[in-house]
């Protein structure tokens, strides 16, 4: 037995055998073809071809069942190498100079994918990724190996599990992920949040510990894996699963009341969304509002922006799923780990510090000015809040407000009967300085939430996806809830609305602690709704806070603060 520790990715408890997924682009393959014949050998291409296309149609409409279609466009995308001359031409020439079609798929495929990534075209620097990727499942079809993802009741485990792999197993047997590189914030993370499979990341010596068919406790409550667990382990474990199971189920059944603490607080918790199938989940989960939705999604996985028309559609699909409930739709928030190739974004040395987000926009005004006329003309369908990124000084805000009222003139100039919409107007608080001159732009907006995935990173100066400096990324220290303290009083004595969006919400205990420090609005995961809730309902928000404050005064981080 042994036990690793990893971070968590999405929560809970889960025990069943390993599927150590393989990276076949880099196995040794031997050179003599299988069947010493190459048209045997080019009819066994022809049958993998097949099979792939199919799981890819099948993963395609998967995918955009469960998740949308924005999150299922790259698998048509994939479908479309498989018919591209220049990818299995070469494949199949290799085969008639007699190689074996595995080596020849992995011969092409590390070949074209090489020239792809020397390229100076990002789009087809990208497309590097996508090549590996099929040429990868076309040897497990060869070999057939495809069979593995249909057996059940499996945790998948590699060393950085690439989009397709994951999603293609998703209607398999899969009780989850962990990873022994990867980021929270990678498509594949993203994707296992999504659809609420308890995963980690980073877990140090998991592929020297794990073995196909192997025993593993994969416990995302607690961030560790147990290998091979002994008996008295696994009945530990079993316990504390049904314990959790048995709190998440209380706590589905009470998702749709509201959020009042012991003292009488009044609550509202919303959800982070990134497509329409988040939002009709946030619902599920009894989300009040929609407190985030990242607009990203839309543009990533395609080649060009998607058009002002198709943005409308999928706005005014979101406003009238939530009614009267808020929706905070957050504009384009590209750069930084975000790339999206036909949009050419510089390349910088330091893209978080770059031409991101809002300063992204302000340059390249047709794609903001299609965006914020998709906003305004779907604001007739509910409770839009437009919001702002990368805030990091009022001026923007005012050129925002100048641009917002260029493109309102342009509507109602176009379109006589083309009504002013009521929406509000807002911005993140992600960048420090925004804290230090709260008092400039309370007087611009309508409302505020605190970005805390990017706040963390900026205010200790930590790439919030580089390893290396993962120990400075710290959200434990005290200096952060300082500083979410005094926004939120300066905000909220202006009379202005202000929340929490980005990954802190998730952690119940961290919930609590913002809660006390004042927040009155919370957004997170869908999943995540119905646990915060319930653990909020229990708390004597006064208490902590005093607590907070004798604590802060003499430690530099929130540890302990509940002991
Ligand atoms: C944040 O920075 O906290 C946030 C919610 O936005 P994103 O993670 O998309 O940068
Ligand atoms: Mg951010």
């Amino acid at each position: 037995m042994s036990s690793l520790t990893g971070e968590i990715v999405s929560q809970g408890i889960v025990i069943g055998q390993a599927r150590v997924y393989r990276d076949f682009l880099h196995e040794d393959f031997k050179d003599e073809p299988v069947s010493s014949n190459p048209e045997e050998e080019q009819k066994r291409l022809e049958r993998a071809i097949e099979k792939l296309d199919h799981r890819l149609d099948e993963t395609y409409q998967n995918v955009k069942l469960s998740l949308g279609e924005e999150e299922a466009e790259i698998f048509r995308s994939h479908q479309q190498i498989l018919e591209d001359p220049g990818f299995v031409g070469e494949i199949k020439k290799g085969i008639e100079a007699g190689t074996r079609a595995e080596k020849a798929v992995q011969q092409v495929t590390r070949l074209l994918s090489e020239q792809f990534k020397n390229l100076d075209d990002e789009y087809l620097q990208q497309r590097a990724a996508d090549m590996e990727d099929i040429g990868r499942q076309l040897i497990e079809f060869l070999m057939n190996n495809e069979n593995q993802g249909e057996s059940s009741d499996y945790i998948l485990c590699g060393t950085d599990i690439p989009p397709s792999e994951f999603a293609s197993s998703m209607n398999s047997g899969i009780l989850g992920m962990v990873m022994e590189e990867g980021t929270g914030f990678s498509h594949t993370s993203i994707l296992a949040k999504a659809k609420g499979l308890p995963s980690l990341v980073k877990v140090e010596g998991l592929l020297e510990n794990v073995r196909d068919g192997d025993r593993i406790i994969l416990d995302a409550l607690d961030g560790h894996v147990v290998v091979n667990p002994d008996e008295n382990t696994l009945k530990k474990i079993q316990e504390i699963r049904s314990d959790w199971e048995n709190k998440k189920q209380k706590a589905l059944e009470k998702a749709n009341e509201p959020c009042i603490t012991a003292d009488q607080k009044t609550i509202s918790i919303f959800a982070n969304a990134g497509s329409v199938q988040d939002v009709r989940a946030a619902l599920e989960n009894g989300a009040e509002g929609v407190g985030l939705f990242r607009t990203e999604f839309i543009f990533l996985n395609r080649k060009e922006a998607p058009s002002e028309e198709e943005q409308y559609q999928i706005y005014s699909e979101v406003l009238k799923m939530m009614k009267d409930k808020p929706v905070i739709i957050r504009t384009l928030d590209i750069g930084g780990d975000k790339d999206v190739p036909y949009m050419n974004l510089p390349d910088e040395e330091n893209p978080f510090l770059g031409l991101r987000g809002i300063r992204y926009c302000l340059e390249n005004q047709e794609i903001f000015k299609a965006q914020l006329r998709a906003l305004l003309r779907s604001a007739h369908h509910g409770n839009l809040y437009i919001m702002i990124p990368m805030i990091s000084m009022a001026e923007e805000v005012r050129e925002v407000k100048a641009f917002l009222n260029d493109v309102m003139n342009e509507l109602t100039q176009e379109d006589e009967i083309f009504e002013e919409p009521r929406y509000k107007l807002g911005i993140m608080v992600e960048v420090p300085s925004v804290v230090e001159t709260i008092d400039h732009f309370v007087q611009e907006v309508d409302f505020f939430s605190i970005g805390s995935n990017d706040l963390v990173q900026y205010l200790f100066a930590a790439d919030r996806i580089a390893p290396n400096v993962k120990r400075w990324y710290d959200v434990q220290q005290i200096a952060l809830y300082r500083m979410i303290e005094k926004v939120v009083a300066a905000a909220r004595d202006a009379g202005k609305e202000i929340g929490v969006c980005g990954e802190l919400a998730n952690n119940q205990q961290i919930a609590q602690l913002l809660v006390s420090l004042g927040v009155e609005k919370l957004s997170m995961s869908p999943a995540q709704i119905p646990m915060i809730k319930s653990v909020i309902r229990k708390l004597h928000a006064g208490d902590l806070f005093k607590k907070w404050k004798q604590h802060s005064s003499r430690h530099s981080t929130i540890d302990g603060l509940w002991d």
